[in-house]
């Protein structure tokens, strides 16, 4: 049986002096809220509440817009080596303090120190990447390619950019935003996740000195009040949002009015395709990580393994090994927790009703299945065998720390049944057969295949979905075009 591991005597892990300013964040200082109330922000490991942020309104995103929409001309008009190096400063800034954002993150979200050090390194990455990126970009040779008329293709920046943020990684999705989005010369309003908005707002706090006012804000509240705001707001060029379907949905409706650019990166099913000639043992180790990371609330969690039968029982027995040694607990716990607490009550319920409908359904769990003893919103490591075809829980996202595992017979089926979702987020191959791997990856329509190997990730490297998991890019070269956009300029030199 499973049981939470609790801190005994740990300090904690802030001070109240390391909470950012409990408001606003626009024209480069901290604003209180026009009008409006005050949202909980809760630690989902102690149950108890750590801050209170504003409530945001539709009069507070104006104002936020109002300061970008002055900031913008002088960022665009920067040299790609002056926006470098204040992107350079920021990565400093953010390492220089990154103790103390790993705890603020875990002391919001309950994740282990681990994930949340992880977090911070890739968010000075993805800045120091961006950083160097702005400055190497290409483009078609200018030249003649009508008789006598030579053309040249600038890169612009959009403008103003509004950006929604999830509460599962929340500091490393504001920055695979803030990073490109300022990289390529625009402002943006960032709206953060209303159950996670603290290291952003730290983040705000640590950076203010090294940005023009203006260039980055942060408007604290809902979803459907700012976050909506944002999408419809006639003055910004592009919204661009990490979060659920539904959320994708109600922001590319939004926007459709003012046909602003929308850029969307949403939920996963990442299948496994495990055939017979592969590694199980490098398998079932990596998906002790990649299914777990993050407590399984990871957009790319390898959370539906599709394994030959002829190998299924033998690999499900490794996995099972695995996944019952990952130790679980809070972040003060020891540095050896892998697996910390659900974000919030409202997603526990969602998960334990997920697991609760599987047994209902007569899926057995081959480990864990239940939710654990409280306080906090902890659930233990699951994987859950004989899953039929299209069950629930091989269908849709959980987000939690749940593997499900089929089994199949013919290559064919394996490729139709990993596709049979409504997400293309991504997926991965297991098998030393360099032939299958290279064809199943480019028939699989999932925006990352990985073979041999699941939820590696780099700054270099694009990051976005297919289908119902949306369109966009994140991170690489990719993300500081879907930031700018294309002017052809050109001169008639004939004589
Ligand atoms: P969510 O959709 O509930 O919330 C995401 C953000 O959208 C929040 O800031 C929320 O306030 C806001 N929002 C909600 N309704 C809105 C509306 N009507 N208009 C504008 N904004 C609105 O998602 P979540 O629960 O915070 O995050 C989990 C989801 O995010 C999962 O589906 C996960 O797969 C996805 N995700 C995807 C990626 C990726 O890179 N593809 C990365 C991380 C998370």
């Amino acid at each position: 049986m499973t049981t939470a591991r609790r801190a005994v005597d740990a300090a904690p892990l802030i001070a109240e002096t390391d909470l950012p300013p409990a408001a606003h964040f626009m024209d480069g200082t901290f604003v209180e809220p026009v009008t409006g109330g005050l949202i909980d922000v809760v630690d989902p490991c102690t149950e108890k509440v750590v801050a209170r942020i504003p409530e945001g309104t539709t009069e507070d995103v104006d104002r936020a817009v109002s300061a970008a929409l002055r900031a913008k001309g002088e960022w665009a008009r920067r040299l790609p080596r002056e926006r470098s190096e204040v992107l350079h400063s920021i990565a400093d800034r953010v390492a220089e303090h990154a103790e103390l954002l790993a705890g603020l993150e875990s002391a919001n979200t309950g994740k282990p120190l681990s994930v949340s050090r992880d977090d911070v390194a890739q968010t000075v990455d993805t800045f120091r990447f961006m950083a160097g990126a702005v400055r190497a970009t290409t483009a078609l040779a200018a030249g003649d390619y009508a008789e006598n008329h030579l053309s040249v293709i600038l890169r612009e920046p959009l403008g103003v950019i509004g950006v929604v943020t999830p509460w599962n990684y929340p500091l490393l999705m504001a920055a695979w935003k803030i990073a490109p989005i300022l990289a390529a010369g625009n402002t943006l309003v960032l709206k953060p996740s209303e159950q996670t908005p603290l290291t952003t707002l730290k983040f705000a706090e640590l950076v203010a000195d090294l940005l023009p006012p203006g260039v980055l804000n942060v408007v604290n509240g809902y979803g459907p009040v700012v976050g909506a705001r944002l999408a419809e707001h006639p003055d910004l060029d592009m919204i661009a949002l990490t979060g659920s379907v539904g959320s994708g949905r109600a922001v590319a409706r939004a926007a459709a009015d003012t046909l602003k650019r929308v850029h969307l990166e949403l939920g996963g099913k990442a299948p496994v395709l495990v055939f017979p000639d592969a590694d199980l043992t490098a398998a079932a180790q990596a998906l002790r990580v990649a299914g777990f990371w993050n407590s399984g609330q990871e957009c790319g969690a390898a959370c539906r393994v599709l394994v030959h039968e002829s190998v299924a029982e033998e690999f499900v027995r490794q996995l099972v090994d695995e996944v019952s040694q990952l130790v679980v607990g809070d972040p003060q716990a020891g540095e050896d927790v892998e697996v910390g607490p659900m974000v919030s009550k409202a997603h526990f319920d969602r998960v334990s009703g997920y697991l609760e409908r599987a047994r209902k359904a007569g899926i057995r769990a081959a480990t864990g299945g239940e939710a654990l003893d409280g306080p906090g919103y902890f659930i233990a490591p699951t994987v859950l065998v004989d899953v039929p075809e299209g069950a629930e829980a091989a269908r849709e996202e959980i987000f939690g720390p749940v593997i499900t595992v089929e089994t199949f017979t013919e290559e064919e089926e394996a490729v139709r049944r990993a596709g049979d979702v409504p997400f293309g987020l991504s997926a991965s191959v297991w098998t030393e057969d360099a032939r299958r791997s290279h064809d199943i990856a480019a028939r699989l329509d999932f925006g990352t295949v990985w073979v041999n190997s699941h939820l590696v990730l780099a700054s270099e490297v694009p990051w976005g979905g297919f289908k119902g998991s949306g369109y966009g890019r994140d991170l690489s070269v990719y993300a500081l075009d879907d930031y700018s956009r294309t002017k052809h300029v050109m001169h008639n030199h004939g004589r």
